[in-house]
């Protein structure tokens, strides 16, 4: 078993893993810029240490502070997080090459999957189902992409093999604007990606986001643990996650689930990991995996009873998997509203000192933050200062514990998203279920600026 763990992030997610650490008697590292020595988890951690200023490039993306830091306290796991140097093969690469092990996949794992058009190919091979498109990167030949858009249909969308975060698309409408979008997206991702590799998909109207939680381990076994719904976004950001997805059978879950499984086990993939997937009618569409643990990883913790990140470290400690497929089930529901330091109407970051924090509770209630009565949010990084989140044994005591929890809960001295999320737990179309990815958008008149 890994027996000190080097905590290579910030905020929630460091205090969810050295939760999970203390829990399981491993000893931690909080590793943290001058501008977090005042984190809660930094406060909790068996050992600190300092890896650089406030800029996230000098400290938390910083390489060599993060493999130092693991040296000088003789730690022998570095866990990444979400966010940050998570999906960064080099990181991995070099966390191995020094001697530590990583807590997730391999190098050639993340860089396969942090590749779209590898990863897209790579899920054909294992029969996981994708968009309709390309096949592959564009070439310069626009007969070819001229031909391939009237066979795919308009809609299309053009899309980075590098892009990430929502960046690196653009939709076309017609035939007289691919050959223009092509170009304008290559030099884009050039730009932005240092990567001009370009591929075509049909573009989805109106999907949801439903994505499916794996985790595999170093010895060929693979389970699934169900899906969840993230379509309530704004901007390509999750706002409220939820699991299990309204209206998906267990006859769909289970059906896409093993599709995910047996791709790890094809892939020889190790750890946590997460395939997303646009889902109309009826159809899941993959569009990327994800080789880290997610933010919205706690819903799926709820109704499975499975702590994903304890799980991570088991299997990067070597163990194989303790469950097989069916050992988990889904119970009840888990909703999740994040809550950022931002001002619920214009969406501007509201960093600052929390002059009052008042945790809601209570039956079925979670409350995933690092904040504290007189902490002070830094103005670099992340607006998320918490997730919380809701459990019930239906959807609608979920909600009705949601509610509840939204309006018990006080955060005074800086601006929250806290209303926004009172509106969409209220709207009576999320209570429906199932709404589309650009429902929220629409609902805050956002979609047609
Ligand atoms: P990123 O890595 O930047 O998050 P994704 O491939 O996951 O990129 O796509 C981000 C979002 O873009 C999706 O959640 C969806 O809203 C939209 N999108 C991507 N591909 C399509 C498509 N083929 N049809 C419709 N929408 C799409």
């Amino acid at each position: 078993m890994l027996e000190k763990i080097v905590i290579a992030n910030r905020g929630e997610i460091a205090l969810r893993i050295l939760r999970a650490c203390r829990e399981m008697g491993i000893k931690t590292v909080a590793v943290h810029s001058t501008a977090d020595r005042a984190l809660k988890h930094v406060r909790l951690a068996d050992e600190s240490v300092c890896i650089g200023p406030p800029s996230s490039m000098e400290s938390y993306l910083n390489i060599p502070a993060l493999i130092c830091a693991a040296e000088l306290t003789n730690a022998d796991g570095i866990h990444p997080g979400y966010g940050f140097l998570s999906e960064n093969a080099e990181f991995a690469e070099q966390v191995e090459s020094s001697g530590f092990k990583f807590i997730g996949p391999s190098a050639e794992a993340i860089r396969t999957m942090g590749d779209k058009v590898a990863a897209i190919r790579a899920m054909k091979e294992a029969g996981v189902p994708t968009v309709p498109g390309s096949d592959g990167p564009l070439d310069d030949d626009g007969k070819k992409s001229l031909a391939m858009g009237r066979s795919i249909g308009y809609p299309v969308i053009i899309k980075a093999a590098g892009g990430g975060g929502g960046r690196g698309m653009r939709v076309v409408h017609d035939e007289e604007n691919l050959l223009n979008s092509i170009d304008l997206t290559k030099s884009e991702a050039a730009a932005a990606f240092n990567n001009d590799v370009v591929y075509m998909e049909k573009f989805l109207g109106a999907p949801r986001h439903i994505e499916i939680q794996v985790l595999a381990d170093a010895h060929g076994h693979a389970i699934h643990l169900g899906e969840r719904d993230c379509s309530m976004q704004r901007r390509h950001q999750k706002v409220v996650e939820e699991a299990p997805a309204p209206g998906i059978t267990e006859e769909q879950r289970n059906r896409i689930g093993r599709r995910c499984a047996e791709a790890c086990i094809k892939m020889g993939y190790e750890g946590a990991g997460t395939f997303e997937f646009l889902y109309e009618n009826g159809e899941f569409y993959f569009i990327e995996m994800n080789t880290r643990v997610q933010v919205e990883h706690p819903v799926t913790e709820m109704v499975t009873w499975v702590d994903i990140i304890k799980e991570q470290i088991l299997i990067a400690s070597g163990y194989p998997l303790r469950f097989k497929q069916e050992d988990i089930q889904v119970h009840g529901h888990a909703i999740e509203c994040r809550i950022n330091a931002e001002d619920s109407r214009t969406f501007l970051p509201s960093p600052g000192k929390i002059t009052l924090y008042h945790a809601p509770g209570g039956p079925g209630v979670r409350m995933d933050s690092h904040i504290y009565n007189g902490y002070t949010v830094p103005p670099y990084y992340d607006s998320m200062i918490g997730k919380l989140i809701t459990y019930g044994s239906s959807r609608e005591t979920a909600i009705a514990r949601m509610k509840g929890a939204l309006s018990e809960i006080i955060i005074e001295g800086i601006k929250t998203n806290i209303d926004l999320q009172k509106d969409i737990i209220s709207d009576e179309n999320f209570a429906a279920g199932g709404c589309d990815i650009h429902y929220l958008e629409k609902k805050l008149g956002l979609d047609n600026p």
